[in-house]
């Protein structure tokens, strides 16, 4: 047993153990951040970056090394019968989200202890917390549970999701091509000119699928 090594043991490596881990480590607490999977591998969940979400990553000093991998947004404009009525300013990124994590992660100073395991159990008490991964378990100050929504570990801890209402959502996904095969971000003055000729049916764009195949 890694018996009061660490003051934070963090299950789970997505975006909220990960950012959690890069913080609270260069803040110099013994951090050990537990996920099965050395690399977050692609799903299909927040592509972008909203406005207070960037200032946050800013003020925590993780935006500059998720930026090279995001695709910015700079303005936003709204349309309707083919005019453009106005164009707002906004600081705004797109990114895929194993993009993001992984940027995140690679910030993550090494006094931090990543390990490649899963989270089997979890004993609290107010003093100490064992935290079990197969053969060994880690002994913390405290455990934070940033494994994602459910799961056994929820219910060992004894945690259960309220439903709200079931099948509250639906969602799809996909990029989307210019049929020219021009640039899609491109000059404000070129995408204005595209977005008007596109709302009056002379322009078009097609879907694919998220990876890049067109649909069938
Ligand atoms: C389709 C979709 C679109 C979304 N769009 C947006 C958006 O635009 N903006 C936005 O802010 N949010 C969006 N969200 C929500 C956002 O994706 C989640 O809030 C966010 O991913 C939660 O991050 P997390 O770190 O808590 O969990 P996750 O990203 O789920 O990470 C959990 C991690 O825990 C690990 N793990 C699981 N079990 C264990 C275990 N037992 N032991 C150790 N590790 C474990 C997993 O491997 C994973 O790496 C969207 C979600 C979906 C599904």
């Amino acid at each position: 047993m890694l018996d009061n090594l660490f003051d934070v043991v963090i299950a789970g490596a997505g975006l909220a153990g990960t950012a959690m881990a890069a913080v609270l480590g260069r803040q110099g607490w013994r951090v050990a951040l537990v996920d099965p999977y050395r690399e977050c591998r692609p799903t299909f969940k927040a592509e972008k970056i909203e406005p207070d979400q960037a200032a946050l990553f800013r003020q925590l000093s993780l935006l500059g090394g998720i930026l090279p991998h995001a695709a910015r947004i700079e303005s936003v404009a709204e349309g309707y019968r083919g005019r453009i009525l106005r164009t707002r300013t906004i600081e705004q990124y797109g990114m895929r989200y194993e993009d993001m994590v992984n940027a995140l992660r690679a910030q993550i100073p090494a006094t931090v202890t990543q390990l490649e395991a899963r989270v089997e159990g979890v004993e609290t008490s107010d003093t100490t917390q064992r935290v079990r991964l197969g053969d060994t378990t880690l002994s913390s100050r405290l455990f934070v549970l940033a494994s994602g929504t459910g799961g056994a570990l929820h219910r060992n801890l004894g945690l259960e999701r309220q439903m709200l209402r079931e099948a509250h959502s639906l969602c799809s996904s996909f990029d989307v091509q210019r049929d020219d095969d021009a640039a899609f971000c491109c000059h404000p003055d070129d995408y204005e000119a595209f977005m008007a000729a596109w709302m009056a049916g002379k322009a078009f764009y097609t879907a694919r699928d998220m990876y890049g195949a067109p649909p069938p």
